[in-house]
């Protein structure tokens, strides 16, 4: 492996760093910090081992194939080797956690590498998860295992390939070190491969971090942080002042409603939205027990600690958007001391959403609008369709792809979406009276369209992704790295970058759950242990 001196090729421009004061201790222990950040330093690593790199990320940070193959990008990106002129640094913020206040928590194993200038991309942070413990880290240790890892590293680029905001993973390295951890907090310790995965953002602050200064008193540094991020991400917004932080707060709310709607759109569930793991800039962030939706059930939610309470559960996302915008609005409230407009912003945030759903909803379905509002009739067959999708168990990605072809006689139409469905006893007469009923509704409106049935199936294939990165084949391609076979972690990558394409070289990738998966811890239940 060649040293290619990555340091000399990132352009440092440090804006975090340069505009908050740091935390005056420099020793690493768990403690409660008043600043914005600590300086903290990655913990070397045994022996480190890339398992696999994004292109399209590293382009996006300037770097070409050789560097990202090279033994300094290693050495950097698994946190072995920090070059003079980096500065890493962990963030301070809190959170509302499963709806309860948890005070201060902060990048417990996230460290911040460096703030650089991209050639073509603007201001990127480069960010280490796992490697190793800030003074954020409280109890725990600061790692990662590498099954948590595999499921940040496929899924922000699975994310970031179907077009929706997310922060990017760059790298994932093994570490070489173990990691101990009872990944379903019943007493079974293992120690577990450790690894390190790069993420890539323009921000990692989070609603938190307005939160926790806000809970403290800390009115200075609320206005600080907010001023930071409109300079920052939100330049057109002009100079800070009331009006400023009252768009600035409208934007988030509308980024947040758009990422919501794109989850919405391909069946992500998030799995931990507490106010701690959302983006001020309205990207997915914290890829943890998060799920893909494969029988359509709004009910569902991938992680078992939140199994009885179903709080982030897919059909509750966007309720809970509002709730963790509902704490950003008291955080920043000092700023601008006017409940009014802030109430405003959060109730059009709910007709935003059922707006934004019902466009994305006839996107889906191949529906032309022709106006702003919906015709009854088109409302009705967009809401019905959820009842239709729960009343048996039906694959929601194979069916809107099969919808998108549906044949024109109406006897076809079963056997056309038969692939769909996980349970044929379920397909009951009954049943086929139902989903008849809808169908002719649908082609009725669909009949009402402008383009050709070529252009609608088109249109329809430009959203409703064939690839999503389906829980048991993120699984599957752990188990085998867990063996030191990554060799499906490469091909779910390939198969990810387009997700919408046919791609029928990769058919295996896009079957519904198998059976053996319905129950399987990692399938169907994740916990937040990582
Ligand atoms: P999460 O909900 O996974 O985003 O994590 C909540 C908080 O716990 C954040 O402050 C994390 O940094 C912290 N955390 C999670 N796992 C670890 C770990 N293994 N070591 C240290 N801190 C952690
Ligand atoms: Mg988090």
């Amino acid at each position: 492996m060649k040293n290619i001196l990555l340091k000399l090729i990132f352009t440092y421009d440090n804006q975090f760093i340069s505009t908050f004061e740091s935390d005056e201790v420099i020793d690493n222990y768990p403690r409660q910090v008043a600043s914005a950040y600590s300086f903290v330093n990655p913990k070397k690593t045994a022996a480190p081992m890339l398992l696999a790199y994004s292109k399209s990320a590293a382009q996006q940070i300037g770097l070409t194939e050789e560097q990202a193959l090279s033994d300094d990008f290693l050495q950097l990106f698994s946190g072995n080797n920090v070059p003079t002129g980096m500065q890493p640094f962990a963030m301070c913020y809190g959170g509302h956690q499963f709806g309860h206040w948890a005070g201060q928590l902060g990048d417990g194993r996230a460290i911040n590498l460096a703030e650089i200038q991209t050639p073509s991309d603007g201001h990127k942070v480069l960010q280490l998860k796992g490697a190793g413990p800030t003074p954020y880290s409280r109890t725990a240790d600061g790692f990662a295992v590498l099954r948590s890892s595999v499921r940040e590293f496929l899924c922000s680029e699975a994310m970031y390939h179907l077009g929706i905001a997310t922060t990017r993973a760059l790298s994932i390295s093994l570490t070489g070190d173990k990691v101990v951890r009872d990944m379903f907090y019943d007493g079974n310790s293992q120690a577990e491969f450790g690894a390190v995965v790069c993420r890539v953002s323009s921000s990692f602050i989070r609603f938190g971090s307005f939160q926790l200064p806000a809970s403290r008193k800390d009115t200075d540094l609320v206005k600080q942080l907010v001023d930071y991020s409109i300079h920052r991400d939100f330049p057109h917004l002009g100079e800070p002042c009331k009006a400023a932080y009252l768009k600035w707060f409208e934007e988030i709310c509308q980024r947040t409603c758009q990422l919501i709607v794109d989850w919405m759109r391909v069946g992500f569930v998030h799995g931990v939205m507490n106010t701690d793991n959302m983006s001020i800039i309205g990207e997915t962030i914290d890829y943890g027990p998060y799920g893909w939706i494969d029988d359509f059930d709004l009910n569902w939610t991938p992680n078992t600690t939140d199994a009885q309470g179903k709080r982030y559960r897919f059909g509750a996302q966007a309720e809970i958007a509002q709730w963790n915008l509902f704490q950003l609005a008291n955080a920043i409230f000092s700023l601008i001391e006017d409940a009014e407009p802030l109430q405003t912003a959060l109730n059009n945030f709910a007709k935003n959403y059922h707006q934004m759903w019902q466009k994305m909803m006839a996107s889906k379905l191949g529906i032309e609008l022709t106006s702003e509002l919906l015709t009854e009739e088109q409302l009705n067959l967009f809401v019905s369709l959820e009842d239709i999708l729960m009343l048996v168990e039906t694959d929601m990605t194979i069916f809107y792809r099969l919808l998108a072809t549906l044949p024109d006689q109406n006897s076809k139409w079963l056997t056309h979406l038969m692939p769909c469905f996980y349970n044929e006893q379920q397909i009951t007469d009954d049943y086929q009276i139902n989903l008849n009923t809808w169908l002719i509704n649908y082609v009725a409106l669909r009949n009402q369209n402008t383009s050709s049935r070529v252009e609608i199936i088109a249109s329809m294939n430009l959203v409703n992704p064939k690839f999503i990165l389906r829980n048991y084949l993120a699984q599957q391609a752990i188990e085998l790295a867990e063996q030191g076979d990554y060799s499906m972690i490469a091909d779910l990558q390939k198969v990810l970058e387009k997700p919408y394409d046919e791609q029928t070289e990769f058919e295996h990738f896009a079957q519904k759950r198998p059976e053996w998966a319905r129950n399987k811890a990692g399938c169907s239940m994740l916990s937040c242990s990582s």
